[in-house]
């Protein structure tokens, strides 16, 4: 981040203190992994310590209160909790912890995710690209020819992987590259597409195509168990997670529309939460969601959210791999919420 940026960060948090406003959590899966470019993994101790802050400072609400005034306080007090995608894990590890915090949640999952049987396509990318040796030159036939590119991987590079964060940290390998530059080419394939491409590129590393991941979408049994539970709020994700803003407006309004209605047959009641995939949403985006019905819909943008902000592009702060102490410290310091509690 630049000077400029950080001041403009820092001016604009500062503003945002000054108004009443609250916290929403965006988490994806419980699980640990070594290989995590979007820092998308919080392990089940680090979550159980997350939550525990949220259970002492009596701030976890449900999101509905987003919707309204109530959520919204001088002091931060209030603290949603979400997940996106629909992995198993949510039901398996992070539910039992909901459980002994009496903590709500809502999870948005994507239509045509429930009973997937193999990875998502970012998870299949980044096991392909960011674990082990890889071959030299790529061919790589689906829209994108990163031509001439040859794999140079210098002492230090296997170092530079961990903990490499693709949406923060420059892209400084070889490896790095490649994987921002086949992330952007695979982003806006049409979902079959996708999965070709990550098998092309897992055969091209040499990994196995269908390996047992922690990383697994829920099926329709445990979509039900998920739905049936007093803490969980099920919200719809689209049909297919495209990126909405590289798509017009037709396509736009049917992954919006279809989402929501795979996801209300397979719960059996109405939805009426949403998530935009990749957080990326524009004018259409957000006019189709409020004509469908949605009554809340969440984006990605890391601040808190204060009064008057659009309850259909409402901001989450994305919690990471730390402990509890280092949580309380990041949601008291960097975001001004839950600053009148003790611990
Ligand atoms: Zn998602």
């Amino acid at each position: 981040m630049s000077r400029r940026d950080a001041l403009v960060a820092a001016l604009r948090l500062r503003a945002r203190r000054c108004r009443r406003r609250g916290g929403i959590l965006m988490y994806h899966c419980i699980t640990e992994d070594t290989a995590d470019p979007w820092a998308i993994c919080v392990s089940p101790h680090a979550f159980d310590e997350q939550m525990t802050v949220l259970a002492h400072a009596r701030a976890a609400v449900d999101l509905g209160d987003f919707a309204g005034d109530d959520a919204y306080t001088r002091t931060g007090a209030r603290i949603a909790v979400t997940f996106d995608d629909g992995y198993l894990d949510n039901l398996t590890t992070a539910l039992p912890i909901l459980e002994r915090h009496e903590i709500p949640a809502t999870i948005f999952v994507i239509g045509n995710g429930v009973g997937r049987t193999r990875e998502f396509w970012w998870d299949a990318l980044q096991r392909a690209l960011l674990t082990g040796p890889l071959p030299e030159a790529l061919d790589f036939p689906f829209g994108f020819s990163p031509t001439g590119y040859t794999l140079d991987e210098r002492p230090g590079d296997d170092e530079a992987l961990t903990g490499w964060r693709a949406d923060f940290d420059a892209a400084v390998t070889s490896r790095q590259k490649l994987f921002r530059a086949l992330w952007d080419a695979i982003v806006v394939l049409e979902p079959t597409e996708q999965d070709d491409a990550v098998d092309h590129l897992l055969a091209w590393a040499g990994r196995p195509t269908s390996p047992p991941t922690p990383r697994r979408a829920v099926d329709a049994e445990q979509f039900a168990e998920l739905a049936a539970h007093p803490l969980i709020t099920i919200g719809s994700h689209t049909l297919d997670h495209p990126s909405l803003t590289d798509l017009p407006p037709t396509r736009q309004h049917a992954q919006i529309l279809e989402g929501r209605r795979t996801i209300e047959e397979l719960a059996g009641r109405p939805v009426t939460r949403f998530s935009y995939p990749y957080g990326r949403h524009d004018d259409t985006a957000r006019a189709a969601v409020r004509d469908v019905g949605i009554d809340i819909a969440c984006s990605s943008v890391p601040v808190p959210a204060i009064t008057g902000d659009d309850r259909h592009a409402l901001p989450r702060l994305q919690p990471t791999e730390m402990d509890g102490d280092r949580f309380t410290r990041r949601l008291r310091e960097d975001y001004g919420l839950l600053t009148g509690t003790t611990r």
